[in-house]
């Protein structure tokens, strides 16, 4: 067969199947609602977080919005979900938007697509990257993995070694996941050094104070997603409260709106206790994770699961929202 029939045959499966998504899309509504949920949006200098923070072109975003509209289902913010459930209202039709981390290029990427469209969404920021001339810690240290890993990872291991936390499995994970805080604060203090270009990459990757405001303004909803990107087990309480009290305060203050939706750092359910989920609860009126999982009603509107988005076509987002499974 020539190739150029190979791919005609191809291009027709793929419409076939992107035809069938959409049917089976306009005639099912599995119950509760979908959330989406975004990270990189827009182009920026950051090169360096491809491929550990999930990036989504703006091209994309607008395909997405596009297929909603198309099929009768409404783009909303988390808290506006749970205001139309809370009024009993059909929660079918509508699709959760929300975007994590508080990254710089959404404001060229995603905000002016939203207001085309007329559409609110939650933006999930992390408190401690706003306006910062520092990177988060785990950006510093993709930054640096990307600049030079082999030699960044043969200091890591030697850092590590004899620490009881690290004992088993990737250093590199053990470090993110399971250093207690101040541990790993030192570690990185030990293998990053100096670097005169952050405060620059700070700047373009992450939201400043104006932006915040700009935000608010537009009527988006701002959510906490701490104050450092911690996983929040490895927090003792004092620090816990500040990633989950001390941020929201902040947070309203830059957005002049109230804060009442969390988001967790890292979502699993491998970085959430029992003391911060308690904490989450006595704060916000929501709190959102990253299982795989349509959100329904009868749940607990503190574990609100949500669909991971990076650049997926659309017809793949079509199947999952019709999906019934991811229920
Ligand atoms: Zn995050």
């Amino acid at each position: 067969m020539s190739a150029r029939r190979v791919l005609g045959t191809l291009w027709g499966r793929a419409r076939w199947w992107s035809g069938r998504a959409m049917r089976l899309l306009r005639e099912r509504r599995p119950r509760g609602a979908a959330v989406l949920c975004y990270h990189r949006v827009g182009a920026g200098d950051d090169e360096y977080l491809d491929g550990r923070v999930p990036a989504t072109p703006p091209g994309r975003l607008e395909e997405h919005l596009r297929l909603l509209r198309s099929a009768g289902l409404r783009p909303m913010a988390v808290g506006d979900l749970l205001a139309a459930a809370g009024r009993g209202d059909d929660t079918r039709d509508c699709v959760g938007l929300s975007f994590d981390d508080g990254f710089r290029p959404w404001m060229t990427g995603v905000l002016p697509l939203l207001k085309k469209e007329g559409v609110r969404a939650t933006f999930y920021l992390v408190e401690g990257s706003v306006g910062a001339d520092r990177l988060l810690w785990h950006h510093r240290l993709y930054r640096r993995l990307q600049q030079d890993g082999e030699e960044l990872l043969a200091s890591l291991r030697d850092a590590v070694r004899n620490r009881p936390w690290a004992r088993e499995g990737d250093p590199l994970a053990a470090l993110k996941f399971r250093a207690p805080a101040a541990e790993r604060a030192e570690v990185l203090e030990r293998i990053l050094p100096p670097d005169p270009s952050e405060a620059e990459a700070a700047r373009a990757l992450y939201l400043s104070g104006d932006d915040v405001r700009t935000l608010a303004r537009e009527g988006m909803e701002i959510g906490c997603h701490g104050r450092s990107h911690a996983s929040l087990p490895t927090l003792d309480g004092e620090t816990l409260r500040a990633e989950v009290v001390e941020s929201q305060a902040r947070l309203r203050d830059l957005a002049g709106t109230p804060v009442s939706t969390f988001s967790y750092p890292f979502g699993g359910p491998e970085h959430r206790t029992e003391a911060a989920e308690s904490l989450v609860r006595a704060t916000y009126a929501s709190a959102c994770v990253t299982d795989f999982a349509r959100w329904t009603p009868d749940r607990t509107p503190h574990r609100i699961p949500r669909l991971g988005m990076a650049d997926t076509p659309a017809w793949e987002l079509a199947w999952l929202l019709a999906h019934p499974r991811i229920s």
